[in-house]
């Protein structure tokens, strides 16, 4: 049985006082929530002052972003070590605006992924097509693509451990959703790449999230699908009531 989860994806906003209170505002509407795991993913800046405020209550920290150095001459670049230090557990990667403005190849994905995988901090994979890969056709082969792509030379009981987040890239902060069909789709092809990079336990095992404009008025129709295990939420995520509202659609029972 996979525990749902959903992730915000602060992105490049929140001074460390906005980040703070935003932090304060989304412990005070869900400590508590069981049934489903929530993570925070703000800025390198603000990892540090975000840590203090979750403490030891559920919420947990996530970053965006690591290099797969250990450390060294990479101006500008953040390690898994210091991640952890900075009381990180999971770290997002591959995410589209790092693959489009960024200069990521399903190569550097895969070699984050690893690094981080080697300092146990916990993967979310991020893959998905754009809007003319998506007219042309080309939405399985590209995803298909990214996943094997990024998860070569990882194990099974690494990829187990894994989540993969679903972001068709003409949905992210568009306003554009892909349908709970269309995700669905994508979702279920996502599991039979993995059941054929792995087995049938890595394809059950592996909590593949939905990302893409998730709002609270569409997230229980998109988390109610079979393969849809909760979802990585970017602008919603930086309000504390939406984005309760969306982890709370998470915690309702499949159709
Ligand atoms: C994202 O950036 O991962 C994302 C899903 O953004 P939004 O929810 O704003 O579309």
């Amino acid at each position: 049985m996979r525990v749902p989860i959903v992730a915000g994806n602060w992105k490049m906003h929140m001074s460390s006082g906005e980040a703070e209170q935003l932090a304060r505002g989304i412990v005070g509407s869900l400590d508590g929530a069981a049934g489903v795991e929530i993570v925070v993913c703000p800025s390198f800046t603000v990892l540090d002052r975000v840590r203090n405020v979750l403490g030891d209550c559920l919420v947990k920290l996530g970053a965006q972003n690591l290099h797969w150095a250990d450390e060294g001459a990479f101006t500008g670049e953040v390690s898994a070590g210091m991640l952890l230090t900075c009381g990180c557990e999971y770290v997002i990667l591959g995410h589209s605006e790092r693959r489009a403005w960024f200069g990521e190849t399903d190569t550097t994905v895969n070699q984050r992924l690893r690094a981080a995988l080697s300092a146990a901090l916990k993967p979310i994979v991020c893959v998905g097509e754009t809007l003319e890969e998506r007219q042309s056709g080309a939405t399985e082969r590209v995803v298909r693509r990214q996943v094997t792509a990024g998860f070569a030379n990882v194990s099974a009981t690494e990829a187990a451990g894994c989540v993969v987040a679903y972001e068709p890239v003409w949905a992210i902060g568009t306003g554009m959703t892909a349908t709970p069909l269309q995700a669905e789709s994508v979702h279920t092809s996502i599991r039979r790449v993995l059941r054929e990079l792995y087995n049938d336990n890595v394809a059950r095992d592996v909590r593949i999230q939905y990302g893409g404009s998730v709002k609270p008025d569409n997230a229980a129709e998109l988390f109610t699908r079979p393969n849809i295990d909760g979802g990585l939420i970017g602008g919603a995520s930086l309000e504390p009531d939406s984005f309760a509202a969306i982890v709370k659609a998470a915690l309702q029972p499949e159709i």
